[in-house]
Parts: structure tokens; sequence; C-alpha cells
């Protein structure tokens, strides 16, 4: 069958020019952030108005016209409302209400950088985004407008890359990097290729989500001219996926650009097993196949939003065997104070005796996995003369 992805419609609250609806530049530029833009197109609840009010500066709000014109203008609980509108829940002390959940202070040698695993390291370019999330994690990153074309913090963090030799991934997140403009990106993309070590480019971004008409012929070039980069979306709701989003993902994995989805489970948004069927069967479609399901971090003012981990394992449970394994998404936590990424996978075994493990699976069945014994999984592999061979063969330095 053949999937249909629909346009959006923009409404004149939206101040809309339709010659300039699909630039950009004019997305960004006319971003809602007040609470009067908001006030003009949406239809404000008491708990909203008090988000405007209450929240002050410590969380940024900003939406552009075209994700505004993704929710509805009167009912607070529709999905899309719930990740884009302030409310005075945020103002709640809540369960945890980490500042800094994922513990990336601590983990960050220089200023934007975080290094928490051995190949791998985030590089923060920018911390705007066109629309700040309800729920994000680095909610008092985002949002003072540092973008970070040049500068000595720059410089710094490139050095701290080159040295170390070990990493062969550098993941560009912020903020979102394709809030940047083509200049400043191909600089930063050039100067990561001029490392010697690098191999591959991660850009997270939520902008085919948010403002899709960020993906230009130009943009695809861009990205396609430093390969390999990986692309990482963020779509959290089979509504995202219209037809400008469609289009822009096309375009993208025409250029040949891998695409990953990463989804935060939300409370009110997507916590529903159809939901996310939905959502991965789209984005499989499109091309995206759907990498993670976040546990939504502890950060301040989220606990409206959070789902529990009984809830989210519920979730998973009932997709798994029903869903593809192509568009399966892996369940994975966050462990606080920067203890990395738990995968949470259902557990089927029931038993043990021996070497016998016993099993139900996703329809019931239930059965035994015997392992052979002990001598015969103890037959060492030879991994020094295996190396030794490769690097014979391809000149590799050990
Ligand atoms: C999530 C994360 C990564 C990437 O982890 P993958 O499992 O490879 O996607 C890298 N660094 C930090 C600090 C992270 O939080
Ligand atoms: S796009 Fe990402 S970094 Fe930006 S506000 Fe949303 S969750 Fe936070």
């Amino acid at each position: 069958m053949k999937l249909h992805f629909d346009d959006l419609v923009p409404r004149d609250s939206l101040r809309a020019d339709p010659a300039l609806w699909g630039d950009w530049t004019w997305q960004t530029r006319s971003a809602l952030r007040t609470r009067g833009d908001f006030e003009r197109h949406f239809e404000l609840a008491p708990h909203e108005r008090e988000g405007f009010t209450g929240l002050g500066d410590v969380f940024q709000v900003r939406c552009t016209p075209y994700y505004a014109a993704l929710a509805s203008r009167v009912e607070p609980l529709d999905p899309i409302r719930r990740i884009l509108m302030p409310s005075g829940l945020e103002l709640l002390a809540g369960a945890q209400a980490m500042p800094d959940p994922l513990g990336e202070r601590a983990n960050s040698p220089v200023p934007r950088i975080i290094h928490r695993y051995p190949d791998r390291a985030l590089f923060l370019v920018t911390d705007t985004c066109s629309v700040y999330c309800r729920y994000c994690t680095r909610k008092h990153f985002t949002g003072n407008d540092h973008a970070l074309a040049r500068g000595s913090d720059y410089d710094r963090a490139l050095s701290y890359l080159k040295g170390r030799a070990g990493l062969r991934e550098v993941i560009l997140s912020g903020g979102d990097p394709l809030t940047l403009g083509d200049g400043p990106l191909a600089r930063v993309l050039s100067d990561l290729r001029s490392i010697e070590h690098i191999e591959i480019i991660r850009v997270g971004t939520r902008m085919p989500v948010v403002c899709p008409m960020r993906v230009t012929p130009e943009l695809v070039a861009l990205l396609k001219k430093h390969n390999p980069v990986y692309v990482m979306t963020h779509f959290n709701h089979p509504r995202e996926l219209t037809g400008e989003a469609a289009r822009a993902l096309t375009a993208l994995a025409d250029a040949g650009l891998p695409l990953f989805n990463q989804m935060v489970l939300l409370n009110g948004v997507n916590n529903h097993p159809a939901i996310v069927q939905a959502l991965s069967r789209r984005l499989l479609y499109l091309r995206v196949k759907p990498y993670y399901m976040h546990q939504c971090d502890p950060s301040e003012g989220t606990d409206h939003l959070r789902t529990s981990i009984e809830d989210s394992l519920g979730i998973q449970r009932e997709l798994w065997g029903n869903l593809s394994g192509l568009a399966m998404p892996n369940l994975s936590v966050d462990i606080p104070e920067g203890g990395g990424k738990a995968g949470l996978a259902p557990d089927f075994e029931v038993a043990r005796a021996g070497r016998a493990r016993t099993y139900v699976g996703w329809d019931g069945v239930r059965a035994d996995y015997v392992s052979p014994g002990e001598e015969t999984i103890r037959k060492p592999i030879d991994v020094e003369s295996y190396l030794g061979e490769w690097r014979a063969l391809t000149g590799a330095k050990p």
C-alpha cells in the first residue's frame, strides 16, 4: 500500500505569507516567542497562561509557525501542543528535577564537548533550536542564543577532538546544528573532516520535524559532500510526518544519507503502542530507521510529560513481534549523573536449569535453549594471528 503524507494548511492567525511559508529563514525569523504571539493563534488554557508568566527566562519558549500549525488551536491535551506549549506544570518540583540530568557537566572536558564513551563524543555547536521542546534534557543550556561557528570555545573544542586519536565519531548536537546557516555548517563539517581519525559524523536535528523547509537542495548537497554523515531525526508522533516532512526525508535519503530517528516516550503524547507503531511504520516507509525510544530524562519541570519505566516497558513488550524488527526502536534510559545509556529489552526468560534456559516467546511459545558444554565453547579464537594477517593485508597500524 502506498502511504500518504498531507501538507499542512497554514492559518491567517500565524501571519503566514504563502510566498514565504516554504522559506526556512522566514519560519525561524517568524517564530512565536511571546504570550501575545501564542494568543493570536491559540486559545490558551489557564495552566498555559501561567506557563508564560511563571517561567520567566529560565526555560525558553519558541515555535515555528509551521510547527504551531500542526497543533490544535483549542485543545490543550493535543499531543503536539503538549510538546511546544509552556505550562505552569513546569514549575512544579517533580520527583527528581535535575538541572543536569545526564551529568553532562562532569563529562565535559572542554566547553561544548561531552565525551562519555571512548569512541564517540558530542559537539554542541549551537544552543539554538527553532522550537523549544518542553521536555528538553538540556533546558539550562539551550536557548541562550549562543551559536558557535567560530571563536575560542570552538577552537578549543576542535583541538580537543583533534587530540583524541581514539575518537571515530562526532555527534553534532545542541541545540540544533541545522539552525546554523549553510556557511557556518560547512565550516564545521570541513573542520571535522580535516581530522584524520574521525570516520563518522552524526547530525542530531529536529529541523525535519519543526521546520522541514530547512532541508534545501543546498543543504542536502553540503551533507552529502562530507559523507559518511548520519542524520538523526527526532519525530515523536505520526502527525509530525506531514507532506513537507516526507519530502525533506526523501531528499535526504535519495542523497544516500543514512537516516535514523530517536523518539522520546512522552506522557499524553505518544505513550501508547498504537502511536509508536504508526510512527515507526511511517518512518520506515520514508527510509528512516527507528533507532532509539528514549525514556524521558528527569530534567526540571518534566514530570507531567514523563512516563514510568513500567509504562515504557509495557509499550515495548506489546510491539515486540508485532512490529517489523526494522521498525522497532530500542528502548533506553539514560542513567542519571553520567552513567550512559542502559538498554531496556523485554525479558523472555522464565526459568534456568543447568545449561538450559526456558523462554516464552512473544506469542506464548515456551521452549528451552541448551548451551553447548564448556569444553566446546572454550576454544579460544586466535585474535593476534587474525589481526596480524589483516594488518599485513591492509597495512593498518595496530
Ligand atoms: C547517547 C549518547 C551518545 C551516542 O550513543 P549511541 O548509543 O552510540 O547512539 C554519545 N555520547 C553521549 C554523551 C550520549 O549521551
Ligand atoms: S530540539 Fe532537542 S535540544 Fe532543542 S529543545 Fe527540543 S529536545 Fe531540546
